[in-house]
């Protein structure tokens, strides 16, 4: 097979090594999370931001698109080649660069996995904050991208509040820093608007970070629930107590039984509901924390509200929790996951809804999210095989959608817009709005070589849900 020229002037911006370019290669870059597949021309992996920037010029020589990746756990398209092009993966750039423990800062590659940084740190007393539940597998750089969030969210924030600084490869193969080490930086705040953008302003190369200390105690509960409206008025109750703990998740009965069936996580499976609630601080602060939240829950009914007693039941309980879209899998051939937000106040209102919706197209919706802060992951289970029930899958996506707006919220909490929601955009923002956004964009990718068709609306078309039929599968 000839190679072509695009790959041969790669290969010389790299190494033979770092460039992939026969189909059978490609497949797996085919797609992320979301499913939603289209072949890049090839995949690079750098190792130095001179070979990104290196890179990214031979992509502009050739007018060819370039789609940043970290691991592609994301679940809106976003590392998908929609327009063909190079994906340039930062897998190779893993390195931890600095750990500055005195400062609680840390400098890393983009590349490396979001937990790595924690377990590096953790021995010294540390850990870095933000816990996607895919924080075994994700990027930082990938974080960065899609400002990610976890369930620790609800006491310390999104990656946003953890990320000082960046080094960021241009599209035109220029290379900026923005942000500081130690203190705030004057002039425009760069670093904040490159955090979120899904990889459409530049190719993050490196990241200065945050460390946080670990906290002296911590305490898990398990909240078990026979009804889930008694479930989600406790959440608003527990804050409304002027409690806020580092963690407040909510399961239903569906979810429960489909994780307890694939990690034994000593979940109830007679429940309709189950608060998982995590408390850090003080230790007496925490304990004192404990009782009144086991009183919440108890004035709501709460039928039994079970406290972990040592780490490795912690550890299990939480195993339970994170690997709950695996575990989705033994119920159904396909699912499709949603990243909604609301008002924490208006959960009982929101889960009324869905269950209406599930009645409504006949299909089951689990329900697993980030209680505490109003981010909801409906599960839609169908079967990618029969057509009316992908089309009804996502009608009721964005039936859903509709109504976190509708009830004051947001498309998405963490999971990001990128091909799969940019047409949703206009339900949150005016024109106006999305015009000032399109020219700031124009800024850092002035041709839209990256990452395009992301993010932001095509105008082709209206307030829907722009998945492939093999979505979720
Ligand atoms: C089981 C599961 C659970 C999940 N749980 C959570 C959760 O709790 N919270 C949450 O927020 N998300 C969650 N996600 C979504 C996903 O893991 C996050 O969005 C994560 O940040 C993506 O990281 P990644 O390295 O896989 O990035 P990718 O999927 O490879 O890329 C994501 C986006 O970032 C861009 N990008 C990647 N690297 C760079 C870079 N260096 N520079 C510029 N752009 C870049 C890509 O172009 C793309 O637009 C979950 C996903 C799965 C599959």
């Amino acid at each position: 097979m000839q190679v072509p020229p695009l790959v041969q002037e790669l290969i010389q911006a790299t190494n033979e090594e770092a460039v992939l370019w026969r189909p059978e290669d490609l497949m797996l870059y085919e797609y992320d999370a979301l499913s939603s597949r289209r072949p890049p021309e090839a995949v690079v992996f750098p190792a130095t931001t001179q070979q990104v920037a290196a890179v990214v010029k031979v992509a502009a020589r050739h007018h060819c698109p370039v789609i940043p990746r970290g691991a592609g756990t994301g679940l809106s398209g976003g590392a998908v080649a929609l327009e063909g092009g190079v994906v340039v993966s930062l897998a190779r750039m893993n390195q931890i660069l600095e750990i500055d423990l005195e400062n609680q800062r840390a400098r890393v590659q983009p590349g490396v996995v979001n937990q790595d940084l924690s377990l590096a740190v953790a021995d010294a007393g540390y850990y870095y904050a933000p816990d996607p539940s895919s924080q075994k597998a994700c990027t930082l750089g990938g974080n960065v991208a899609e400002n990610s969030g976890g369930p620790h969210t609800l006491a310390y924030g999104v990656t946003t509040n953890h990320v000082l600084g960046l080094e960021v490869v241009l599209p035109d193969g220029c290379v900026i820093r923005t942000g500081a080490r130690y203190w705030d930086r004057p002039g425009y705040d760069l670093t904040g608007f490159i955090v979120g953008s899904e990889g459409t302003l530049g190719i993050v190369t490196e990241i200065v970070v945050r460390l946080m200390r670990l906290p002296e105690a911590v305490k898990t509960l398990l909240a078990i629930y026979d009804s889930v409206a008694d479930a989600t008025a406790t959440v608003a109750a527990i804050t409304a107590h002027g409690i806020t703990p580092a963690a407040l998740e909510m399961m239903d009965g569906l979810m429960l039984r489909a994780i307890e069936a694939a990690t034994h996580a000593g979940y109830p499976l007679d429940a309709a509901a189950v608060l998982l609630i995590e408390l850090e601080g003080l230790r007496e602060a925490v304990e004192e924390e404990a009782d009144s939240i086991t009183a919440v829950c108890g004035a709501h009914r709460a039928r039994q509200v079970r406290v972990a007693r040592r780490a490795e039941e912690r550890e299990l309980l939480w195993r339970g929790r994170k690997n709950a879209f695996g575990a989705i899998g033994r119920l159904t051939p396909s699912f499709y996951v949603q990243d909604g937000v609301i008002p924490r106040t208006r959960l009982p209102q929101m889960l009324d809804y869905i269950a209406g919706v599930e009645r409504r197209y006949g299909l089951r919706i689990g329900n697993v999210f980030h209680a505490g802060d109003g981010n909801l992951h409906p599960l839609i289970m169908f079967d990618s095989r029969d057509a009316q029930q992908v089309r009804h899958a996502v009608k009721a996506a964005e039936e859903i959608m509709g109504k976190c707006v509708e009830l004051g919220g947001s498309i998405t909490g963490e999971h990001g817009v990128g091909i799969e929601k940019n047409e949703l955009m206009p339900l949150i923002f005016s024109e106006e709005d999305l015009a000032v956004m399109r020219k700031l964009k124009q800024v850092f990718n002035p041709q839209n070589l990256l990452n395009p068709g992301k993010v932001l609306p095509s105008g082709k078309m209206c307030g829907e849900v722009r998945v492939q039929v093999s979505l979720g599968s």
